[in-house]
Parts: C-alpha cells; sequence; structure tokens
C-alpha cells in the first residue's frame, strides 16, 4: 500500500515559519496585506476565499475581500484593481476564478501588476515561470513540487504525466516538472489512450475535475500519484484519483481532503509574504 501524502501536516509545519517571518516584519512596522476579488455568487469560490481567510488570520496576514455582485461590469473590476495596484499598503492582488460570463478574466489578470501577482497569473509571471527565472508561481503546482521534496520523491530523470493543461494548475505543474528535469507529458480532453500514457509514468499528477477519473489499471505498480481534483459526489469531497484501489498500487498517494488543498492555501500565503519582503527590499 502507497504511502499517504500528507500534504496538511507539511502546510502545518511550513505554516509555523511563515507566522514567524510575519511576526518579524510585524516589528518593522510591515504587516502583509493582500486582497481577494471575487465576482459573483460561486458556492465554491465562496467558499476557497473564506478558507484562505481563515488561513491568513492565523498566519498574521491582513486578507481583505472585495465581494462584487454577479452583475458587475468589466470595467468596475478594471477600476478596481488599478486602485489596489496604486495602494503601496496593499502587497498582493488576486481575482478569485471563475467569473461570471460578462467579465472577461485574462484582461483582469492582465491588469494585475506583476509584482502584486500572489497568484503568479499575469502573462509577465507566466513567461518568467516558462523561462525558468521566477519570483512567484501559481500555489498548487508550486506546494506539489515542494511537497514532492519534502518526500525527498525523485524528479530528475522520471516520466511525469499531468492531466489537465488549465492556466491554473496543469500547465505551470508542467513548467515547474520540467524544470526539475522531470520528463513531462501534458494530457487533456483530446487525449487519446489516456490509460496507456498514465501507465507509463514514474508520477502522475491529476487536475481535471473529474471524479475518479484515475483508476488503478491506469497506474503502474509503484508509481507516486498526486491528486489535485475537488469534486463533490453524494456530498462528499474527493478527487480525481480512485483512492482505494490507485493507494494499493502507488508507492506514495495524495489524499483528498489533507493533500493538495492545504498546500495550495499555504503556498499563496508565502507568496503574499515573498512579495511584500520584495516590496520592502528584504530579499
Ligand atoms: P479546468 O476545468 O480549468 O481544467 C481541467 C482540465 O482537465 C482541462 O485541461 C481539461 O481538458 C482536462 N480534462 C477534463 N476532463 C478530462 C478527461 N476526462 N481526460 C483528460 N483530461 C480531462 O480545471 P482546473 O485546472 O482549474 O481544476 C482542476 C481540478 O482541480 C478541479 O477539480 C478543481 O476544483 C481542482 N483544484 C484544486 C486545487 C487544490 O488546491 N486542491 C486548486 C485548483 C484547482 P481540456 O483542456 O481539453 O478541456
Amino acid at each position: 500500500m502507497g504511502k499517504i501524502l500528507d500534504g496538511k501536516a507539511f502546510a502545518n509545519e511550513l505554516g509555523q515559519n511563515l507566522k514567524e517571518k510575519v511576526n518579524n516584519l510585524k516589528k518593522e512596522g510591515i504587516t502583509p496585506h493582500f486582497c481577494v476579488i471575487n465576482i459573483g455568487d460561486n458556492p465554491a469560490s465562496k467558499i476557497y476565499v473564506r478558507t484562505k481567510k481563515r488561513r491568513a488570520d492565523k498566519m498574521g496576514i491582513i486578507q481583505d475581500i472585495y465581494q462584487l455582485s454577479a452583475d458587475t461590469k468589466q470595467e468596475e473590476a478594471l477600476t478596481l484593481i488599478d486602485k489596489l495596484n496604486a495602494d503601496p499598503e496593499i502587497n498582493g492582488v488576486m481575482v478569485q476564478l471563475p467569473a461570471p460570463k460578462q467579465i472577461d478574466a485574462d484582461e483582469l489578470l492582465e491588469r494585475i501588476d506583476p509584482n502584486k501577482d500572489v497568484d503568479g497569473l499575469t502573462p509577465i509571471n507566466v513567461g518568467h515561470l516558462w523561462m525558468g527565472d521566477h519570483f512567484v508561481e501559481p500555489a498548487t503546482a508550486e506546494g506539489i513540487i515542494a511537497l514532492l521534496k519534502h518526500y525527498e520523491i525523485p524528479l530528475a530523470g522520471k516520466k511525469a504525466v499531468v492531466i489537465g493543461r488549465s492556466n491554473i494548475v496543469g500547465k505551470p505543474m508542467a513548467a515547474l516538472l520540467l524544470e526539475e528535469n522531470a520528463t513531462v507529458t501534458i494530457c487533456h480532453l483530446y487525449t487519446e489512450n489516456l490509460a496507456e500514457i498514465t501507465k507509463q509514468a514514474d508520477i502522475i499528477v491529476s487536475a481535471t475535475g473529474q471524479a475518479f477519473l484515475v483508476t488503478a489499471d491506469m497506474v503502474k505498480d509503484g508509481a507516486v500519484v498526486v491528486d489535485v481534483g475537488m469534486n463533490h459526489v453524494d456530498g462528499k469531497l474527493v478527487g480525481d484519483v480512485d483512492f482505494d484501489s490507485v493507494k494499493e498500487k502507488a508507492s506514495y498517494i495524495t489524499p483528498v481532503p489533507g493533500g493538495v488543498g492545504p498546500l495550495t492555501v499555504q503556498f499563496l500565503m508565502e507568496a503574499v509574504v515573498k512579495l511584500t519582503r520584495r516590496q520592502h527590499d528584504r530579499e
């Protein structure tokens, strides 16, 4: 049976250090402060925003939530981003996605000052990511790499398969695995023979939002399986991976909940503090 990659415990360990860093900044009169813009009433988004707020409070970071109505106009959201970009008290800005249909989310992301881009999703920071000289990275991918390293799982030369190619998870995950010298394959809805590809993998990262997509017959013995998915089935939170069967074949596996989720939130907080320190010349 595979060992559990305990993201929650690792996030808590990192949290202790980060709290200390925040306390040290506070002694110098600096309190990391970031803003989450949430547009509309997506119930999952509201939960994510609250989860971040709880973590920020725990770390001693100020998180403001700008809850905008579902009929918010593009210009209103852009004006808010401009205001937050210009405010020297604000160290980080992020837009909670998805946004309602009338909103061009890409344009909002492009408007965020790259120096305040806690999610690492502005084109400038995405470019830096693929160039290998990044300062902030999308939190989920960064958290997964940190978790694999924490458990001393070798990445260089390994075959890694990422299922999902979103800008938020799949693509940055592939970029960071590539940077660790893994041989990376990215799969998506058009991928033919997904199981044939995943069966070759030493490391599988699934980020699709399809419950139980990854089954035991798709996984080779001893593979490392990372489940990013967060899906609600019969009122229960489950991942993309059929955990009970896959854990029998994997060497390491993340649970849902308690795997990747807590690391995503922790690494967002790490990004807030990193950017705050850089803005105050404390690199
Ligand atoms: P998106 O919907 O933006 O992307 C999903 C990706 O999966 C797409 O690239 C899609 O392919 C691919 N995909 C969907 N179904 C299949 C399939 N059957 N076979 C192969 N590929 C498939 O989602 P996100 O990347 O934003 O999120 C993915 C999941 O991760 C969600 O469950 C989300 O809730 C969760 N999540 C969890 C986080 C955490 O901290 N644990 C953080 C962020 C997200 P195509 O591009 O062809 O459509």
